[in-house]
């Protein structure tokens, strides 16, 4: 990387003339302490980082300050930069219907959450509810936001009007669903989908068969394949309740008498290093073994988890055992709040308790699920989840002035476990900002408001029916 930066230089050199030895670039941030989350986990302070488009092209110290020249400067004095966060597992256009089933918990599935999908889903409900989380997760800074649902078009529509990534599933369930009168119909809608966005700067698209218990073994079989054809990832929930194993079985009779979920996947063909499953909480070591050897992804919810009281993910394990894996939300019903800070030390805690160990998760082993570990269950560690040369320049900046910020000794242990989504100053994805003085950039957010009103106000009329839901 060096030379290649030497190159430019000699090259800038010869190109500017005499008048300036100043390399061109797009975006510069200067005087930042840099959380870099490379290899070395190198923290530099008075750092600097060059943009050139969508790519990092330098990063360092303030000797590189008399190098560099760009439209846009970025004084970073005293705050922290650090890799975007990865949110690994979610159902953006929920968020219209967070805050309800929240008083019918155990059969919040049943009661509330299909006759909500059944009355209301629509493609523009699901468009501007996807923009809407977008916005949030953007103000939070999320960069790369891992999403399943219906009609994912829009999703991916809301997302890029927003400006952060997407690594978008189009979901595929064995019922008719709003973009499916057939079952299975999302398998028809996930090829067109990916062809529509296979060369999206910001839209990786995915296929996403629901979980074992609602797609087939044949399905999940095609599904497999469809992800291979085009070489984009494949999404599933996996092992997140107890009874899945009997579901299975009921469904589809598919189950051998003494095999667990991860066993059963295998041995249908599903598991593979472009897989990443959510949640994954009943999976003994040697499922651990098997997910590792497979190279699958792991998308560890526990917020979500523990509101449900499905149980607690062997994540820890996971995670010294080597496996990809990083944090998600899931959908804005089981986790309401869509940004990783909260995450962070939620997971630890969880760990501590789980396995009688307050060692569990060092502040820098959150910190690195929330970027590099979920850029590696993506299979996207080559591209995005650290700040180096070359890699697409994903980065937020936090506000170290802010008093919840100080004092700041160990800059991990700030990010990890003191640290508000409100504390996101600027949010930069693909050498664009998105966020900038917590103000978002590129939606025109009063229009934006008067879509949502609109789209509540027919969620908040639905809800009178249900009889779960309170009315005070
Ligand atoms: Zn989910």
């Amino acid at each position: 990387m060096r030379c290649v930066l030497s190159c430019l230089s000699i090259v800038a050199f010869f190109w500017a003339g005499p008048s300036t030895h100043a390399i061109e670039a797009t975006l510069i941030i200067q005087n930042a302490t840099i959380v870099t989350m490379d290899a070395e986990k190198r923290i530099l302070r008075d750092g600097f980082l060059a943009v050139q488009d969508d790519k990092i092209v330098a990063i360092g110290g303030a000797e590189f300050v008399s190098q560099y020249t760009a439209p846009k400067v970025i004084d970073a004095q005293d705050n922290i930069v650090m890799p975007g966060m990865i949110s690994l597992h979610n159902h953006t256009p929920m968020v219209a219907f967070r805050g309800m089933g929240e008083y019918a918990v155990e059969n919040i599935l049943f009661d509330v959450m299909f006759p909500l999908e059944k009355e209301l889903l629509n493609r523009n409900l699901i468009y501007v509810s996807a923009r809407h989380a977008a916005m949030e997760l953007a103000l939070g800074g999320v960069t790369l936001v891992t999403d399943m649902y219906y009609h994912e078009d829009e999703v991916a529509r809301g997302t890029k009007e927003v400006g952060i990534r997407g690594v978008l599933g189009q979901s595929i369930i064995g019922f008719p669903v709003v973009d499916a009168p057939e079952p299975f119909g999302g398998l028809a809608y996930a090829e067109s989908f990916i062809q529509q966005y296979k060369d999206d700067p910001l839209i990786v698209p995915a296929v996403a068969p629901h979980a074992p218990y609602t797609v087939s073994p044949e399905k999940l079989r095609e599904a497999r394949a469809l992800s291979e054809k085009y070489g984009v990832p494949l999404i599933m929930h996996m092992a997140e309740f107890p009874n899945e194993k009997e579901l299975i079985q009921e469904r589809f009779n598919s189950m051998e008498e003494e095999e667990t979920i991860v066993q059963y996947l295998d041995r249908v063909g599903v598991l593979g290093p472009n897989l990443l499953a959510a949640h994954v909480i009943y999976a003994n070591e040697a499922d651990i073994q098997i997910l590792k050897e497979r190279g699958v992804g792991i998308a560890h919810n526990p917020k979500s988890n523990t509101k449900y009281n499905m149980g607690l993910a062997p994540a820890w394990k996971m995670y010294r055992e080597g496996l990809g894996i990083g944090l998600g939300t899931d959908g804005p019903m089981s986790s309401n709040q869509l940004d990783i800070f909260n995450v962070m030390p939620f997971t630890a805690r969880i760990a501590r308790l789980r396995y009688d160990d307050a060692t569990a998760f060092t502040p820098l082993e959150l910190v690195e699920l929330a970027t590099i570990g979920g850029a590696r269950a993506l299979d996207m560690e080559d591209r995005i989840g650290s700040l180096e040369v070359g890699k697409f320049a994903d980065m937020i900046i936090l506000d170290l002035s802010a008093p919840n910020m100080q004092p700041n000794y160990d800059v991990y242990a700030t990010i990890a476990h003191s640290a508000y989504p409100s504390n996101v100053l600027t949010t930069i994805v693909n050498g664009v900002l998105v966020v900038e003085d917590r103000q978002l950039v590129n939606v025109d957010v009063a229009a934006h408001q008067a879509e949502w009103d609109a789209v509540t106000a027919r969620v908040a009329e639905f809800r009178k029916t249900l009889p779960v839901e309170p009315q005070h």
